[in-house]
This record gives C-alpha cells, sequence and structure tokens, in this order.
C-alpha cells in the first residue's frame, strides 16, 4: 500500500518547501491546492473567477470546490504510488471526504504536522518569495535564491504572493485556528500514522532529512 502524506501546519510553517523537496526524494506527485487555485486564477477560468476575492482575503474557498479539484488530482495514475498532500485538507469535511477518496484509491493517510511559533510566521511569509515558473519557494531571510530574488533553477523574477501582506497573514492564521487546527485532533482521534515535526529547527534540508527518518526512509 502507498502513502499520501498529508502536510498539515500553519501557514508559514514550511509545507510547500517541504513538499517540493520530499516529492523530489521520494518521487512521487506534490499536490498543492493553494498552487492549483492560484493557477486557476492566474489563467482566469471560471473557477479561478470565483475564488480570486476569498484567496485575496485570506479566507477558505468552498469545501466542494477543493475537494472537486483533489479528487481528480488524485485519480490520475501518477498517484498510485503515493502522493504528499499540500495544504489540504484545511477543514474536517475535506479531511471526512478525503479519507473515503484514498480509501476507495488503497492510498494509506500519513500525517506530517510542522509546528512553528506563530512570532516567527509573519516575518518568515513576508518575506516570503516565489517562482512564478517552476514554483519553487524560496524565503529572503531563511532559504535565499543564490542570485538577489532570481529562481535558482530557471532565473525567473521570483514574486511574493498576492496574500503574503501583514495583515492578510493574520487573517490567514484566524482561518487556520478556527477551521484547521480541529484537524489534528480529528487525526489523532481516528488513530492514522501521525508524526510531529518542529518546522522552525534547522535549514529546509535538515527538516526534510528528519521527516524523512520518521517516515523510515531516511
Ligand atoms: P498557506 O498554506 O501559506 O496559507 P496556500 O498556498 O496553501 O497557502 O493557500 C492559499 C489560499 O488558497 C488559502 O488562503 C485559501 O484561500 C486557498 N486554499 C488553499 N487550499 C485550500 C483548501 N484546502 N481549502 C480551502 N481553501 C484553500
Amino acid at each position: 500500500m502507498s502513502d499520501a502524506l498529508i502536510l498539515l501546519g500553519p501557514p508559514g510553517s514550511g509545507k510547500g518547501t517541504q513538499a517540493v523537496l520530499l516529492a523530489e526524494r521520494l518521487g512521487i506527485p506534490h499536490i498543492s491546492t493553494g498552487d492549483i487555485l492560484r493557477e486557476h486564477v492566474a489563467a482566469r477560468t471560471e473557477l479561478g473567477r470565483r475564488v480570486e476575492a476569498i484567496m485575496s482575503a485570506g479566507q477558505l474557498v468552498p469545501d466542494e470546490l477543493v475537494n472537486t479539484i483533489v479528487e481528480e488530482r488524485l485519480s490520475r495514475p501518477d498517484c498510485e504510488g503515493g502522493c504528499i498532500l499540500d495544504g489540504y485538507p484545511r477543514t474536517v469535511a475535506q479531511a471526512e471526504r478525503l479519507a473515503e477518496v484514498l480509501a476507495r484509491r488503497g492510498l494509506r493517510p500519513v500525517i506530517v504536522n510542522l509546528a512553528v511559533d506563530y512570532n516567527v510566521i509573519v516575518t518568515r511569509i513576508t518575506a516570503r518569495r516565489q517562482c512564478p515558473v517552476c514554483g519553487a519557494s524560496y524565503n529572503l531571510i531563511t532559504n535565499p535564491p543564490r542570485e538577489d530574488e532570481r529562481c535558482d533553477r530557471d532565473g525567473a523574477a521570483l514574486a511574493a504572493r498576492q496574500d503574503d501582506s501583514e495583515e492578510v497573514v493574520r487573517r490567514r492564521l484566524e482561518a487556520y485556528e478556527r477551521q484547521t487546527l480541529p484537524l489534528i485532533e480529528y487525526y489523532r482521534q481516528i488513530g492514522v500514522v501521525f508524526h510531529d515535526v518542529p518546522g522552525d529547527r534547522g535549514a529546509p534540508e535538515q527538516i526534510a532529512g528528519r521527516i524523512l527518518e520518521l517516515l523510515g526512509k531516511g
């Protein structure tokens, strides 16, 4: 049975960075609902137009929309050997739906919960940059690119996300506390494999190494 790695943690805990590193090391796809939604917004699809205002306000988009996106993505053959879910599920209703989909596909949920001090988060997020071409994440303080604000892989100029302003970050943290934090209790109660990992000790590669060790793949 293959694993569906579910990365939990507040915005700014490093889920996206870890997902990219782990996907490379494990050779399985990285599924980020945030990235998929942002692609829809950039391409101005019908879905993108529906979610744009919600996302830039730092709120969660309706469960039904993300559930459909993830269900479709998990039905593709590249997920048969496992996958990494980043930013999904974010509500208990999404987690309940995901449990059904994973069971049907023969994937075992494995939780990695990244814990990061809230004081660190705002500083981290406002220094965050992403490559608009390949999606690689950087942080000007903790994980800077080799060349000033340019992607190490393809040299593209890095950009900050629209919802990474301090005020919106505060609202995203509120949404996390209210809607996503209850997930930790949900997963502990249903008794799945659950790993707690400090997300603010060490460089991203060290944290990824620690996660791989916990998964028995170090
Ligand atoms: P972060 O984890 O740093 O907040 P993401 O890139 O995962 O950022 O998500 C950005 C935004 O996309 C969220 O604030 C929310 O509006 C929307 N979003 C992403 N995933 C979900 C989800 N599973 N459910 C609802 N909304 C989501």
